[in-house]
């Protein structure tokens, strides 16, 4: 095996400015070397490394439920859509509800558990409600 006279590395990697932790995700390897018959010779190769969700696509952000901090792709990223939360979730940290008549909705933990206890009070009030309502009628 000749050895290589130049090895060349770029690495495309995100970064959480929070916690330090980087996320490579393309990187592009590039070596020359001098062939037997004494030739330079160039090679690239160009990587991928999937994101935590497990798709070959650029980051979409980090988690930000407890200490997650997984960095999913464009796709698969998202934040919660509780009225004053917006928190980043990755898949595994979103739960969706949908309710009647509203579109499904993307949840953190604890927004999901609150929307849904908002929702069952709701239930209960108007089926509590509901023979007065009759009864005015
Ligand atoms: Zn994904
Ligand atoms: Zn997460
Ligand atoms: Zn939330």
């Amino acid at each position: 095996m000749p050895k290589p006279l130049e090895i060349n590395q770029i690495l495309n990697a995100t970064g959480d400015p929070a916690t330090g932790q980087k996320n490579v995700w393309q990187a592009q390897l590039s070596q020359k070397e001098l062939s037997d018959l004494g030739a330079l010779v160039q090679s690239q190769e160009n990587l991928s490394f999937p994101q935590h969700c497990g798709c070959f696509k650029p980051p979409g952000g980090l988690c930000h439920e407890g200490n997650c901090r997984r960095t999913s792709c464009v796709d698969c990223h998202g934040v919660c859509s509780g009225s004053d939360c917006q928190k980043p979730i990755c898949p595994e940290h979103s739960f969706y509800l949908e309710l009647p008549g509203r579109p499904k909705m993307r949840l953190c933990r604890s927004c999901y558990g609150k929307t849904l206890r908002r929702h069952r009070t709701f239930m209960v009030v108007k089926t509590v409600l509901s023979p007065f309502v009759r009864f005015e009628k």
